[in-house]
């Protein structure tokens, strides 16, 4: 094995040891990275977008060019069926004409033009002069109908002509169309997530913003070299704590005044330990902290809830507050203390009447980046923390 394989394993090794440490820290520049990564994925998108609508200009134009050349075809065809028509009523007119002609001169008349005509010569030369005369008038009349019928058939092979090239046409708008439909549903798909990309700068621009205005540099790791939160250990009771309140040696509290427990933790496959103490009692932080989340999005069937974290000695604490009421007194990023309410018992959710669901998860390593999913996958018993008042 030589040296350079040895220093891969030992990065290797390295990488995986630092990683657990890593992966819960971060850095104001991982933030500032975030709003410039999804900047320009909006910036492409909207490049995109752009790109698209010019496409379906031209395709648009392209149809409109089309759909000219077509009602000039259509034109056309009703112009030759116009001829054709025409030239049918000159044929049976000369074919009339011929047919008198030649019936006066195959005398089958006695009393009649022909030969008044003919019989009207003042010589025999003139008589032969008009007869002659008649003849190539219906040779004459055979000749136009001639041309007459060449001119139908050409007319009539220029109409297949263009009925076929009528066919072309429409195919090709067809095809044309298509291709519109095909870039408007591009478009409209890159559209439909440009607000989430918009979102995702917002919230970390937020953040950004935020830690700014806290003194934090882009090399800060957040709450660790910068804006560090209140720890529970060093707090104490704060003078604002309401009466009553049962406070355990470590700083946490028990969330209300009073009340039940009408659903205790492990029990069943509860989660949690349900609080009972009618509609609208306040509820507060069991520990110092900072407001995590808030809102009624992360449970299934609605329920109102408030989060917040909490640094235990440098491990990430999550306190849940469940089927709160809508009115939450307080928002993300806020910091609390064990006398500050973040909520009023209510019956949001799967509920059958007011209680308060109290649901806490523990984490190794500190960091405000801790996920709904790490918090989901690590509930505790809430009386490793809580003192219970019974
Ligand atoms: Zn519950």
């Amino acid at each position: 094995m030589n040296n350079n394989k040895l220093k891969i394993i030992g990065i290797v090794l390295l990488s995986i040891l630092l990683l657990p440490i890593n992966s819960y820290a971060v850095t104001l520049q991982e933030y500032e990275d975030a709003v410039a990564k999804y900047t320009k994925e909006l910036q492409e998108k909207e490049a995109k977008i752009a790109k698209g609508k010019e496409e379906i200009a031209a395709v648009k134009k392209n149809i409109a060019d089309i759909e000219d050349k077509i009602k000039a075809a259509e034109e056309e065809v009703d112009r030759l069926q116009k001829e054709i028509e025409e030239c049918n009523k000159e044929i049976e007119k000369k074919n009339n004409e011929s047919k008198k002609i030649m019936e006066y001169y195959q005398v089958e008349n006695g009393n009649n033009a022909y030969l008044e005509y003919v019989f009207g010569a003042t010589s025999i030369t003139d008589m032969v002069y008009r007869m002659s005369v008649a003849e190539q008038l219906t040779e004459y009349n055979d000749n136009v109908m001639k041309e007459l019928k060449r001119l139908i058939e050409e007319n009539e092979k220029k109409k297949i002509e263009l009925n076929k090239k009528q066919e072309e046409l429409k195919e090709l708008k067809k095809n044309l169309e298509k291709e519109k439909e095909r870039i408007e549903e591009e478009v409209s798909g890159v559209e439909g997530t440009v607000p989430s990309t918009k979102g995702q700068i917002a919230l970390y621009q937020q953040r950004v913003d935020y830690y700014r205005s806290k003194g934090c540099k882009s090399s800060d790791v957040i709450g660790v070299t910068c804006d560090v939160p209140p720890k529970s250990s060093s707090s104490g009771a704060s003078s604002s704590v309401s009466a009553g309140a049962v406070i355990g040696e470590n700083g946490f509290r028990f969330p209300v005044v009073g009340g039940r427990i009408s659903w205790g933790y492990g029990s069943g496959g509860h989660k949690g330990v349900d609080i009972t103490r009618g509609c609208g009692t306040p509820i507060y932080a069991v520990a110092p902290g900072r407001v995590y989340y808030v809102g009624n999005t992360l449970d299934n069937y609605g329920a109102y809830m408030v989060l917040v974290v909490h640094n235990v000695n440098g491990r990430l604490v999550f306190s849940q507050y469940a089927h709160v009421q809508p009115n939450i007194p307080v928002s993300v990023g806020q910091n609390v203390d064990i006398g500050t309410v973040v909520a009023y018992m209510g019956s949001t959710g799967y509920s059958t009447g007011c209680h308060l669901h109290l649901e806490m998860s523990q984490y190794y390593g500190w960091g405000y980046n801790g996920s709904y999913y790490q918090y989901r996958n690590n509930i505790i018993s809430p009386w490793n923390y809580v003192p219970s008042p019974y």
